[in-house]
């Protein structure tokens, strides 16, 4: 182990990937305010407000009003590219991104096609200039319910040619039961479509069990609260489906008491395919790199332990077998010169 391991920016100088990030979640105060025309004292203290939750149905509730505020393709457009260039600076080389369009189909009437063809445009010509390679995954919102999430999945096939991947489902983990969205994700299946859900978050270890054994997801949305449950972190780490953890929100919106309460140390010395991300970078006032670092000074893990966890999130990307190697070996150079065994 090096000192130079822990010492800060570390994080910043590795190549990384990341699998949970919400488009809408990224949007920095300067750019919302830009978008939503708030640049007076007022209306950027009225924004800012929206940053910090007092727990996790204040965060929803933030998040609907940062989205109300993006009114057009040209604003995702902004966003992405805003986004784009932000895990360019912090070396993040390809990264999957949410996005809801459904929120934004029933209050501003944009279309799907709209948005996906505005932010993969900007995603692409960023990727041409240098920066780094996105990958859509749509997420559907829990409580609007069954018949939106089948819609969503229909869109996400139609939308292919934006780059989009997969489909993914978050919102209010309470509002509807995981097992209930059985259909849609069958559906998504048979598409071929890259699945994926938020759960074991808010709700217990039971919906990660319905996560995985109902939808047949390949991975899953935080799932922190599956340390619960002892016979499931067991088929977690038999079946290999990654938990796509994200630190800092747990702690923000109150899911987890505290830093020294988190389960990602006790998931990941258990077997379970841990993987680090931000969720909502700007919201939680966090990046990348720094999610790599509270692995290391708040939760205790070992240089050799985040360097695997890295590893597992490159590998649980939805990117040929062969992108994926080709990250983690750039990756291990690039801790070798850090001073880490990989
Ligand atoms: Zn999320």
């Amino acid at each position: 182990m090096s000192d130079r391991a822990g010492s800060p920016g570390f994080a910043r100088r590795l190549p990384k990937a990341e699998i949970h990030l919400h488009l809408e979640g990224s949007i920095e105060l300067a750019t919302l305010a830009r978008i939503a025309g708030g640049e007076g004292a007022g209306s950027r203290a009225r924004l800012a407000a929206l940053y910090t939750h007092r727990d996790f149905p204040d965060f929803l509730q933030n998040f609907r009003r940062v989205c109300a505020e993006i009114r057009s393709p040209g604003d995702f457009a902004s966003i992405t590219e805003a986004l784009s260039r932000r895990l360019e600076e912090e070396n993040v080389r390809y990264a999957e991104v949410f996005c809801s369009p459904t929120i934004f189909r029933r209050a501003h009437g944009m279309s799907a096609g709209e948005i996906l063809d505005a932010a993969c445009g900007a995603a692409r010509r960023r990727e041409k200039a240098g920066g780094p390679r996105l990958r859509f995954l749509l997420d559907g919102v829990r409580q609007f319910g069954i018949p939106a999430m089948e819609e969503m999945v229909e869109t996400a096939a139609a939308c292919r040619r934006y780059d989009v991947i997969g489909i993914g489902m978050g919102g209010d983990e309470r509002s509807a039961p995981t097992a209930a969205f059985a259909g849609p994700y069958r559906e998504a299946r048979r598409l071929g479509l890259h699945t994926t859900v938020h759960a074991g978050e808010f709700d217990g270890p039971r919906s990660v069990w319905e996560a995985i054994e109902i939808l047949e997801v390949e991975r899953i949305g935080h799932g922190v609260r599956a340390v619960e449950d002892s016979e499931l972190v067991r088929v977690l780490r038999r079946l290999g489906v990654a938990l796509e953890c994200c630190p800092t929100s747990n702690v923000k919106t109150g899911v987890v008491p505290g830093w020294g309460r988190h389960p990602i140390p006790a998931l990941h010395r258990s077997g379970v395919a841990v993987t680090v991300n931000s969720d909502d970078p700007a919201m939680f006032g966090t990046t990348l790199s720094n999610e790599w670092e509270v692995l290391l000074t708040r939760l205790g893990l070992e240089p050799e332990e985040v360097m695997a966890i890295g590893q597992r999130t490159a590998r649980a990307t939805f990117q040929p077998r062969a992108e994926q190697e080709a990250l983690v070996d750039d990756l291990r150079r690039a801790a070798a010169r850090e001073g880490i065994v990989a």
